[in-house]
Formats: structure tokens, sequence, C-alpha cells
């Protein structure tokens, strides 16, 4: 059978914005894609699911810069990859067949003759609805809903839009692209017989935490989204439905709405934090201060490796200690049948288990899953004078290990195998949010977190760190990590009475419902 050498185009739909609305088949997709094609209005958390070794092409309409393309431009890319045999996902905001282009960029693609599949989306129109509290059918109120373009093609002599029988043929009408066009469009909907006390919401970046939504009637909405200062994108939902809002508006009356938040991440910690703060409505901006990367010299581990069976004991103290360290065996010709001979140590069960995945099991896994826990455990078992023991490890790491055992009288041999280094580029952007004050609250979840971000953050001085926190909240999950803050000469706002992460994001929520008089 002849191999089939041309690849693939998907156009998916990736959602209206909330990341969590892709569908399944989308994600499915996307961990699958080798070229990923992706839009301005897709949410780019979504490229997570993207596999690292994909190729990434930008082709947004908006702040694009450089890299934006024409629809021509787009189709040949989309063409072109296939014909090299790859996986091609069209990434596009909400659904890709509504006033998405979808339609054109197939075209090509079938003329050519290959294979694409299209998965649809949620559009943005059902989603802004959804999540300004408006139901856009309602028995009620109507039993009919129309989408309409604002944004019609002006080389067009024609409208395609029947505004005389849309403005009392359909009981909800969605507007997309009609930011610009609204003082036109609300003048002939009411010209040609739609009420001008009809009720209109308008929502910018629905189901983000950036969504706004103001409300009106088609008489009054244009001076209200001008005063609002809302920008595209948005949608107008006009209709008798809109009213519903009053009592079913949810996403923005969540308690952390609008508010921007700073999680340091730890490796265990700062997902749940983030989770927990996300559902509450918060933004979160995740800054990692631990980044692992290898050394630049593994000659030291190579050389060990050469007389592995002179040592009793090899000792692993974390996960990245056993990737790097297969890493290099394996780069170095050998496996772990080359590891016979020595003992192996681990500091708890997660390294043991990561240690399994390579076929070996530790012979010793201490009761305490510490440094000093691993040394006691190593004296009972008569490590000590004359023993040879491999330490392969971080380049900075605590030296209670190697100085117990060596104290013990064993040849501690500590070679790095990985290395801990700040993440860079962050830096600049924290500081930026900060100074352009666009941060509400910093979380800490430990003493280290604290110590994290102020490396990061890197003041020149206490004033500048003042400086640069003024009028920022701070919460602390307890009194030692509290205590740090305090250290530094900052004040600490919130603190829960039990050291949790579900205590802390009660005690953030419980803060901003005090602080904040209801608006009206
Ligand atoms: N295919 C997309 C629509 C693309 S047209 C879909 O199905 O949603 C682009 C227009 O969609 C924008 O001008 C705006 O009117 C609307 N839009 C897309 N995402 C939006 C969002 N998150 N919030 C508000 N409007 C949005």
């Amino acid at each position: 059978m002849k191999k089939n050498t041309v690849g693939k185009v998907y156009l998916v739909g990736a959602g209206p914005g909330d990341p969590g609305l892709i569908t399944m088949r989308g994600k499915y997709l996307l961990e699958r894609a080798e070229v990923v094609v992706y839009d301005y209005l897709a949410n780019k958390k979504l490229l997570n699911y993207v596999p690292k070794t994909a190729k990434f092409i930008y082709a947004g309409k908006k702040g694009g810069g450089l890299h934006a393309y024409t629809q021509e431009g787009i189709n040949r890319l989309l063409v072109d990859h296939a014909k090299e045999g790859k996986t091609v996902v069209r990434l596009k905001g909400g659904d890709p067949f509504i006033f998405g282009r979808g339609g054109e960029e197939i075209e090509d693609i079938v003329a050519e003759g290959i294979d694409f599949e299209v998965v649809p989306g949620v559009t943005s129109a059902t989603a802004a609805a959804t999540y300004a509290g408006i139901p856009i059918t309602h028995r009620d109120y109507t039993a009919s809903v129309a989408f309409v373009t604002g944004h019609e093609d002006p080389t067009k002599k024609y409208s395609n839009i029947r505004w005389d029988q849309l403005a009392t043929g359909a009981g909800t009408i969605v507007i997309y692209m009609g930011i610009k066009t609204l003082p036109l469009i609300t003048k002939k909907l009411i010209g040609y017989g739609r009420s001008p006390d009809t009720p209109v919401a308008v929502v910018r970046w629905a189901s983000t935490p950036q969504q706004r939504s103001v409300e009106g009637t088609l008489g009054t909405i244009t001076e209200v989204v001008q005063e609002a200062d809302i920008k595209p994108p948005a949608l107008v939902i006009i209709g008798d439905v809109v009213k519903l809002r009053s009592t079913i508006d949810w996403y923005e009356k969540r308690p952390l709405f609008n508010r921007r938040m700073v999680v340091t991440r730890t490796r265990e910690q700062a997902s749940e934090l983030v989770s927990q703060l996300e559902e509450r409505g918060a933004e979160c901006l995740e800054y990692s201060t631990i980044h692992i990367e290898p050394v630049e010299d593994y000659s030291l581990l190579d050389q060990a490796f050469a007389r592995i069976a002179e040592y009793d004991w090899i000792l692993f103290t974390s996960l990245n200690a056993v990737t790097y360290f297969f890493k290099q065996l394996y780069a170095s010709g050998r496996d772990s049948r080359n590891l016979a001979g020595p003992k192996i140590a681990v500091v708890g069960r997660a390294t043991a288990e990561e240690l399994l995945k390579y076929g070996l099991r530790a012979d010793l896994i201490p009761q305490k899953f510490t440094g000093t826990g691993l040394a006691e455990a190593l004296l009972n078992k008569q490590v000590g004078a004359g023993s040879k023991v491999l330490l392969p490890r971080a380049l900075k790491a605590s030296e209670i290990l190697p100085e117990t055992l060596g104290d013990a009288g064993a040849r501690v041999e500590v070679v790095p195998v990985y290395q801990n280094v700040p993440p860079q580029g962050r830096k600049e952007e924290l500081r930026e949010e900060l100074e352009q004050g666009n941060i509400d609250l910093l979380t800490f979840t430990s003493s280290s977190t604290v110590t994290n971000f102020l490396t990061m953050l890197d003041p020149a001085d206490d004033a500048e760190l003042q400086q640069l926190l003024d009028g920022v909240t701070i919460a602390a999950i307890g009194p030692v990590t509290a205590e740090t803050i305090t250290e530094r000469g900052l004040g600490v706002d919130i603190q829960p009475e039990s050291y949790t992460i579900a205590d802390m994001v009660e005690a953030i929520v419980h803060h901003y419902r005090q602080a904040e008089p209801e608006e009206a």
C-alpha cells in the first residue's frame, strides 16, 4: 500500500475565551498537532496542550505586528504544511463557521485535494449571553434568535442583511463585530419598527477575566458604549431576554471577579491555589521562580558511570536528580543494566516511583522524607567509614546529607546533574504589572514563596520595594510566612486562622467582601 504522505488540516473552534470551553475533540487534536496556526481571539492558554516540538504560527489580525497574515497567506500556510505531511490544526476563536472565514479557508484545502475536518466551537454569542446572565431564548420572551455581522464586506453594493425583516423578525438579535457600526445598526432597527425601549447588552471579552458588560436600550446603547469606552471584541445582544440579566447574572458576580492576583509557584501548592482562586473569579498570574536546566558539564558523572561498581550506594534526593542522571546514562550509551552493584537509596516515595520507571527498585526509603531522614536511615544501614557513596543532585543544594555521611567516615562524591535557574524574562513583566497598578493581591503560601518572589522582583532597595507594592494587598498562609513578609518591612493584610489553601482562599474572599461597599 502506498503511504499517504500528505497531512491533514483540522479547523478547530477554540471557543469564546474561557479555555475550559474548548471541545474534547478540539483538545485531543491540539495534543497531536505538528503545526498550529492560531488567531487573536483563541485563548493562548490552549496552546499549552500542543506538543512543544510543534510549529506555532500566529496568524492573528490584531496586534500581530510582523506576523499578521492575509487571508490568502493563511490559506497558503495550511496547504503548504499539509503538503509537507504535517498534521495542521487551524485554531480559531469561537466556532470556525460562524463569522470565522472557516468556509474560505477550507475552499483552498478542498481545491488542493487535502484531507480536512472541522470541529465546531462554542460561539462567542452564546457564551457572551450566558456569561452575562442572559438566556438567549426564553419561552416568555422569544422563540427565535438571529446572529448577524455588523461588519459587512464594505465593497458590497447592496446589503446582504435584510434589516427591515430582521428588526422585528427575530426575537433576540446578536451582533458580532458591531461596535463601530452600532449607531448605524440601532438607527436601522428602530427605523424598521423595533422599539427604542428594547433592552440591549454589550459584552466585551466575554468568558474571560477581562469580561465587561454594559446595558441600555436600543435608543441609548450607543451613548452607553461610548461613555464606558467599550472597544472590540464585543457582542451586542438585543431583545427582551436582556431583562433577565438582573436576576441571572452570575459570572461577574463571583466574589473575586476582576481581581488580579500573583501566585508564586512552588512545585506542589501553586496549582491548587490557582484553581481555587480562579473558581471564585480571580485572574491569577503565576510566577514560577524555579526553572530546571541541565548543567554544562557532565564529565564528572560520566567518570562515575565508568566505575559505577565501586560505589556502595547511589542516593537520589529529588525527581529531577533521577531524570537528569538517566538522561546522561542513556546519552553515554548505557542503560539501567550498567548500574548493577551499588545499592540505591531515595529521599521519598515519589522519587522511588520515578526510579521504578527506569526499571529500578529503591533499596532504601527513609521514614522521614528529608535529607536528614535519609542520612539517619543510611547510618542505620552501617554506611560509614570506608563506604563509597555517589550523590547526583542539584548544583546548589543543602549540604546536610553529604556532611552527615562524611562525618561518619563515608566518602561522598557529589555530582551536579541539574541546576535551578531563575526564569528569564518574567521579571520585567512582573515589574510592569506592579508599576501600572494592575495587581490587586500577592499570595504567599510559604516563606520560600516570599523569598523567591522578592528575588525575582529584585528591588534596588526597600524604598523601591515599598513603592512597587504600594496599594497591593498581601495574603500569607500562616505565621511563619507572615514573619518572612514583615521582616522585609511589608505588611500582611490577610491571614487565615488555620494554615490551609482552602482557608486562605476563604480569607481572601472575606477580605474583599468586607472591603467593598456594594456598588450601585
Ligand atoms: N468565529 C467567532 C467569531 C469571529 S468574528 C465566534 O464564533 O465567536 C469576531 C467577533 O466575534 C468579534 O468582533 C466579536 O464581536 C465577537 N467575539 C469573539 N470573541 C468574543 C469574546 N470573547 N467576547 C466578545 N465578543 C467576542
